[in-house]
């Protein structure tokens, strides 16, 4: 079967629906297949995975997926791709479409009700790029049952994702994915892959999902708190980040200068030269005075 995702043939659909592509939608089409296998093969799936699409587009990636998986659900926003959605993947029975904002979705009870006989879970997406953090961290705090997420991304936010200490690119959101998940960039892609193409580089990350989370923490809201806090200014010290962003930082000093200590954590030590376990320790030691 001819697939969605040549040039010729997305011309031919976007063409016979007169579509054109909304920017603020993150509405940038792969028109490649081998990155299409590259991706499927990357997400490692079996007729026994279920699949979670984002942002199916008019199919490209979808038919891909139903192809090597068992099922596929996708959240799709753009009510315009729903009758071109249903024409592309007509000869496919695996895939079920949901028109909805997947920030607002409830993706719990769609697992429950579509996906609950499969014996592994992945999310698998070309990203809208205007939403790729909150989406990511919409799925992994949200304690949902999936095993993995392989998405296309722009290069940048995949660096600070798989970022380690020490690295101008780590920060919180390299602390909070990890916390989550084990970050690897599986590989760069480039722009020509594209219709339109996007004005940034884009990667293939892969988050594997921890049984546990990577550190042990009293409460995940004050850990994700100290970290933001702690590269509030990335030049100041830990010591007085911490004392300007957290709440009524500036009269807790004594406080936060006692857990830094008991920590063992220099106050004037960057946030960038702290590892996970030394964040956990040290948000678990200021969490009495928070709390
Ligand atoms: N999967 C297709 C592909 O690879 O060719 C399209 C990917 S395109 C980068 C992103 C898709 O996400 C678009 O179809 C866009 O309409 C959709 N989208 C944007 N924001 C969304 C949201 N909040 N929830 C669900 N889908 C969204």
């Amino acid at each position: 079967m001819k697939d969605i995702a040549t040039p010729t043939r997305t011309k031919e659909i976007l063409n016979k629906y007169g579509f054109s592509f909304k920017k603020s939608l993150g509405q940038n089409f792969l028109i490649d297949p081998n990155i299409l296998k590259r991706i499927t093969s990357e997400a490692n799936l079996s007729k026994e995975t279920g699949v979670i699409e984002i942002g199916p587009g008019i199919g490209a990636l979808t038919e891909h997926l139903a192809r090597t998986s068992g099922k596929v659900i996708a959240f799709e926003i753009d009510q315009r791709l729903l009758p071109i959605l249903e024409d592309t993947l007509q000869p496919y029975n695996n895939i079920k479409i949901i028109h909805k904002d997947i920030l607002k979705a409830n993706v719990q009870s769609v697992i429950e009700e579509e996906l609950k006989d499969y014996k592994e879970l992945m999310v698998v997406a070309n990203l809208p790029y205007y939403v790729t953090t909150p989406i990511i961290l919409k799925l992994l705090s949200e304690n949902l049952p999936i095993d993995g997420i392989v998405v296309m991304l722009q290069k940048e936010v995949a660096d600070r994702i798989s970022a380690k200490p020490g690295t101008k690119e780590y920060g919180s959101l390299s602390i909070a994915i990890q916390y989550y998940t084990e970050a690897e960039i599986a590989f760069i892609v480039p722009k020509t892959v594209f219709m339109p193409q996007p004005n940034v580089d884009s990667a293939i990350i892969h988050l594997t999902k921890r049984e546990q989370p990577a550190v042990f923490v009293e409460s995940e809201e004050f850990f994700f708190t100290v970290t933001r806090a702690a590269f509030a200014q990335r030049r100041k010290t830990i010591l007085n980040n911490l004392t300007s962003q957290l709440p009524e930082g500036k009269s807790k000093k004594d406080m936060i200068i006692k857990a830094l200590e008991t920590a063992e954590i220099d106050p004037s030590r960057r946030g960038e030269s702290l590892s996970l376990q030394q964040f956990a320790t040290l948000a678990n030691a200021l969490y009495p005075s928070f709390a």
